[in-house]
């Protein structure tokens, strides 16, 4: 409760609040979680809150993102109850409420991997836990599974953690990638809309097929370059209104972005004129001490 109470003060955390209130059928979307199993060890729980991987082995259980409310705790049930495994350890990809407020649902919980930054906002909040600080790569051995996790570079947040799984050729990227939604810049975060396209385009640099992202199905590649392209024409164009000496407001409605892929606006957190908006203080900011 500390962390949903805190987080109101979060500006992603109102836009989803108020997307639950203003929007029937995208709440639903957003808190139906959908099981699918991939193999005897690996599943993906899409939806209630952020997407979740648990990859068991023997009778433990590893768990990418916790959701929140409900879903975590019919998280933990399935897990423990159902499958008869323990969790033993987690990461939490960054510190929104919907992929890390269920840490309180699972109590016998062992360490945590955690982005000190995410750390910080989740300890500001209230949330306790047997942390472990993730900054440079680390590898995690579950049973014959290689499961590398590092920060790949800021975007979302200035705290986020993506895990690989080597053999599976698997990545796991929190809200670093939402295939069909706008890109959430949670600036109050640390978020940067200029620093993600480098940080997607680092990802790009590995050897996965399949990406399970923050939100929505699995994705290929073509989805991490397609949101890297997306952000780099956003780049491209604003640096031209801006070269013709437009203000911000000016920006934001003469830049044009044919073409651009249809993404869906996250309501009141995220949709194409904030991230133009944000783009254009960004590349101002960025220009001021050369000024
Ligand atoms: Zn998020």
């Amino acid at each position: 409760m500390f962390l949903w109470r805190a987080s109101l003060r979060n500006r992603f955390t109102i836009a989803v609040c108020v997307l639950s209130i203003a929007s029937g059928c995208a709440v639903q979307k957003f808190l139906r979680v959908e099981e699918r199993q991939l193999d005897a060890r690996l599943r993906f729980f899409l939806g209630g809150g952020g997407n979740s991987m648990v990859l068991t082995h023997g009778r433990e259980a590893f768990l990418v993102d916790v959701k929140f409310g409900g879903a975590a705790k019919s998280l933990r049930h399935r897990v423990e109850a159902e499958l008869a495994r323990t969790v033993r350890r987690a990461l939490v990809t960054h510190s929104h409420f919907d992929h890390a407020q269920g840490l309180e649902q699972f109590r016998g919980l062992g360490p945590v991997l955690v982005h000190p930054n995410t750390r910080r906002r989740l300890e500001a909040d209230g949330v306790r836990a047997q942390w472990v600080d993730v900054e440079g790569p680390i590898e995690l051995r579950l049973g014959d599974e290689v499961v590398r996790v590092w920060h790949p570079g800021r975007g979302h947040t200035d705290g986020d953690l993506v895990a690989y799984l080597v053999e599976r050729k698997l990545l796991v990227t929190g809200d670093l990638v939402t295939a069909q939604l706008e890109p959430v810049i949670d600036v109050d975060a640390g978020g940067d809309v200029l620093a993600w396209a480098a940080t997607v385009d680092g990802l790009l640099t590995l050897d996965f097929v399949t990406a399970l992202p923050g939100h929505g199905d699995p994705v290929g590649r073509d989805a991490l370059s397609t949101l890297r392209d997306y952000l780099r024409l956003v780049e491209r164009a604003v640096a031209e209104g801006q070269r013709q000496g437009w203000t911000e407001d000016e920006v934001a409605a003469r830049v044009a972005l044919e073409q651009a892929p249809a993404l869906d606006p996250v309501p009141f957190g995220a949709n194409r004129e904030k991230t133009i908006r944000l783009m254009d203080r960004a590349l101002r900011a960025r220009r001021l001490p050369r000024e």
